[in-house]
């Protein structure tokens, strides 16, 4: 029975959400937490001066993480194994959405490294692999080079043996871990330029980082394209989604600084459909994101998707849409 639940769990997109604590500015501004985390699975909204109210107050998860658990955590328990897969071949794609300052990037940083780190680990071992790294960004439907000191736009191409590919695109072969930590702050350093705050740019824009394994390994010689197996994890940290509140009246979007951001409403879209099997049409050409990460989102691919929402009581409307992002994906 235990097999079964596996094999079921792989046909599905994983999805666990993250409450970060409140800020110190949030405390010092008297913010009120109004979410709460009652057990493994289940986030729960409790705020005595809305009850009563229509939307439900209790949503369930794979895994919900509490306020005060170490990205570690989150790694380990709702992220690793999809992350990992790729050492077996299997393409993947870990997401983090969520409203802007929800905490996207602090996680989706730590699981980046940790995911390094364990396949830092099992190429040591198996000494036939390689790791490369990548990373570009996604704003307003152009794709940018964040290894690349040049502000040239990259474009998607059909490649008749490698399938879809991003033309040009710097990709670094991995030495180790004081080499990823460089990427790293190179990529942070390239999203800084030309934009008045960086908060602006990382709300309005997607970053993919893309580690992909090379191998001729052992276990794998023998077989049809022996000499070389490749497959790519990916991690992004989606634009903020309140680029994608369609809910919001045009007051309120304005407002708000919110704009509709193309990729990530395809994404919705994309993500709705995966998750109810697989059939149909899908429509990954509709946006540069969704495009882009086509062989790592259908068929065999693994996906986990991090929600972060903040607990704080005056972003209840961003975090219940980040909820029903969440559920829909399920
Ligand atoms: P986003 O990328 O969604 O806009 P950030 O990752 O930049 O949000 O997080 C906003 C702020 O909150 C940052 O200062 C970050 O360090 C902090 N933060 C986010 N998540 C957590 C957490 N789980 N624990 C502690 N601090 C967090
Ligand atoms: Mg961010």
């Amino acid at each position: 029975q235990k097999a079964q639940m596996a094999g079921a769990r792989e046909e599905r997109i994983l999805v666990v959400v993250r409450l970060r604590p409140l800020s110190d500015k949030e405390i010092i501004a008297n913010e009120v937490a109004d979410w709460e985390c009652i057990n493994d699975n289940t986030i729960l909204y409790r705020n005595t001066l809305r009850e009563g109210s229509t939307f439900p107050s209790a949503y369930t998860f794979d895994r919900v993480f509490r306020g005060d658990c170490l990205t570690k955590q989150v790694y380990e328990e709702g992220a690793k194994e999809v992350a990992v897969s790729v050492v077996n071949g299997i393409n993947s794609t870990i997401f983090a959405y969520g409203q802007t300052s929800s905490g996207k990037t602090y996680t989706m940083t730590g699981i980046t490294e940790y995911t390094v780190a364990d396949i830092f680990d099992y190429i040591n071992r198996e000494r036939a692999f390689v790791l490369k790294f990548s990373a570009i960004e996604i704003s307003n439907e152009a794709i940018r080079d964040l290894l690349s000191s040049e502000n040239t736009q990259l474009k998607p191409r059909d490649d008749p043996e490698r399938g879809l590919i991003v033309e040009k695109v710097i990709e670094e072969v991995l030495r180790d871990w004081n080499h990823l930590k460089e990427l790293l702050s190179i990529c942070e350093a390239q999203r800084k330029i030309g934009e008045t705050s960086l908060n602006e740019r990382s709300s309005r824009s997607h970053r993919i980082i893309r580690l992909t394994i090379e191998s001729s390994a052992r276990e794998f010689l023998g077989k049809e394209n022996s000499t070389t197996l490749a497959a790519s994890v990916n991690f992004v940290d989606l634009a903020g989604s309140e680029q994608a509140s369609q809910s919001l009246s045009t007051e309120a979007r304005l407002k708000e600084g919110c704009h509709i951001n193309r990729s990530l409403l395809t994404l919705s879209t994309v993500i709705r459909k995966l998750s109810k099997g697989r059939q149909g049409h899908i429509n990954y050409r509709d946006s540069k994101l969704t495009l882009i990460l086509q062989p790592c989102l259908g068929g065999n691919a693994r996906t986990a998707i991090i929600c972060t929402l903040s607990p704080a009581r005056s972003h209840v409307e961003q975090t219940r849409n980040t909820l029903l992002f969440a559920c829909c994906a399920k």
